[in-house]
């Protein structure tokens, strides 16, 4: 069993001779929470492009598993299990909670049994649970356009979780949250980083303070340091790179 879910081996993206990423070496243990920040154009949304397999690497290893997922298309590595819920949610509006849910933990069966059958008591009760964990019980038969923006960036991380990955990315989860539904985010992320390996990628402080254990500054694309939130906060260098740049602006 390899304990690490994640490493990077001296990766590199080149656009055009720009290096997005740079020499990056990174890695996480498998059942670990991991915050990846860094100032605007740091590298952030590239990193997971690459994991995801969405960029290739001009150079460079990445490993998932202890297994080398390099030029595996993106499918195949969503298979082995990598979950990534984007900034913006994408639910189905017109469904309720609970069908998105539904559809979620469906998604590599038979489209016609999703479409036309009933679900399974099993995903019945995957489907109560997860209800249960992101806190939309009571609202499980609304239709989801009815929700506010945070209740649905948490629908989102129900069915990527819905799909059962090992390791799920999440990507700023809180951009234009208020503080009770940021609040939610993080408590809900703490609760799934109990049974899952989790990396979120933030640029709200108050928030990566709710939940971080370790994090990760990104700089140019390199790591520029890692510690305890309290650590890289009082880290010149990091101070440097952020001057001039709020460290709870939301970024996009
Ligand atoms: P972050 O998410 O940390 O803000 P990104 O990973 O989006 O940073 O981008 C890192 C750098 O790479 C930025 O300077 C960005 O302009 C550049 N970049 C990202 N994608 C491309 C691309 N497809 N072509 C050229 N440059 C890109
Ligand atoms: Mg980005």
């Amino acid at each position: 069993m390899n304990r690490k879910i994640l490493e990077t081996e001296n990766v590199t993206v080149s656009f055009d001779g720009f290096k997005a990423l740079n020499n990056l070496n990174f890695s996480m243990d498998a059942g670990e929470l991991r915050v990846v920040i860094g100032p605007n154009g740091a590298g952030k949304t590239t990193f997971l492009d690459v994991i995801t397999g969405k960029v290739q690497p001009t150079e460079g290893r990445v490993m998932f598993k202890g297994r080398n997922v390099r030029r595996l298309p993106e499918e195949q590595i969503a298979l082995l299990g990598i979950g990534r819920k984007f900034q913006t949610p994408r639910v189905y509006l017109n469904l309720t909670p609970r069908e998105n849910l539904e559809l979620a933990c469906n998604r590599n069966k038979n489209v016609f049994s999703t479409l036309f059958g009933q679900p399974s008591s099993s995903e019945r009760t995957t489907v109560k649970g997860l209800l249960e964990t992101i806190g939309l019980t009571l609202k499980a038969d609304l239709a989801s356009a009815l929700l506010s923006h945070g209740e649905k960036q948490r629908l989102e991380i129900g069915m990527l979780v819905a799909q059962s990955p090992d390791l799920l990315l999440v990507d700023e989860p809180v951009a234009g949250l208020t503080d009770e539904e940021t609040e939610n985010v993080g408590d809900l992320l703490l609760a799934l980083a109990e049974s899952h390996s989790i990396l979120v990628i933030e640029h709200d402080m108050e928030f990566v303070r709710q939940i971080a254990r370790k994090v990760t500054v990104l700089h140019q694309g390199s790591v520029l340091c890692e510690g305890t939130i309290d650590e890289v906060q009082n880290d010149p260098q990091v101070i440097e790179v952020y001057l001039g740049e709020p460290m709870t602006t939301a970024e996009h």
